[in-house]
């Protein structure tokens, strides 16, 4: 989805690999295994200090949780790398089985987005922008704030890369994170 959306796309498991990206997609999966792995690899102080210093990042459904500052629902310990000031409900629409699909506006634009096991987003802080809403209970579904993007939904099941593109001229037009 990121080659089609025009970026060259690497994946990212190490330190030296992040140090080499202009931006991070942090894709859906499974946030309390994402925690684990990344303390396991020593990527978790890294991711911290990239978002810091402003790389851009697009987290979709985990990668949503792992963007977030604070977390509800998460298991005992459980850390993100933060950077959107957010509460981010894990596992709000439901189970597995309560996986859905539905039609959105994000940005402005309607979009066809699939939710598996997906968050919400509880409440944002005064810097974030709702990007997108979803039914049931009109949850916010999409957010950014300056650098960072995050989707309860996955957009790179679909099809469509207008997500991605949005995320990849986000990554345009601020040049270089460093
Ligand atoms: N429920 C998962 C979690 O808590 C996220 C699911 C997904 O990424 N599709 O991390």
């Amino acid at each position: 989805m990121l080659q089609e959306a025009g970026a060259s796309a690497v994946a990212v498991r190490r330190p030296a690999e992040l140090e080499a990206v202009d931006g991070l997609v942090i894709p859906g999966g499974e946030s309390t295994t994402m925690w684990k792995l990344a303390e396991t690899f020593d990527m978790l102080e890294p991711l911290r200090l990239r978002i810091k210093e402003g790389m851009p990042a697009y987290g979709s459904c985990a990668g949503m949780i792992m963007l977030s500052d604070r977390i509800q629902d998460g298991i005992e310990g459980q850390q993100t790398i933060g950077g959107i000031d957010m509460v981010v409900r894990r596992n709000a629409f439901g189970r597995q089985v309560d996986s859905f699909e539905s039609d959105l506006d994000f940005a402005g634009e309607r979009v066809h987005a699939v939710f598996i096991r997906a968050p919400w987003v509880e409440s944002v802080g005064a810097d974030v922008e709702v990007l997108g809403r979803a039914e049931p209970g009109d949850r916010i579904v999409a957010v950014r704030q300056g650098p960072l993007l995050a989707t309860s939904f996955h957009p790179e099941l679909t099809g469509d890369t207008r997500v991605h593109r949005y995320f990849v001229s986000m990554v345009n037009s601020r040049g270089s994170s460093r």
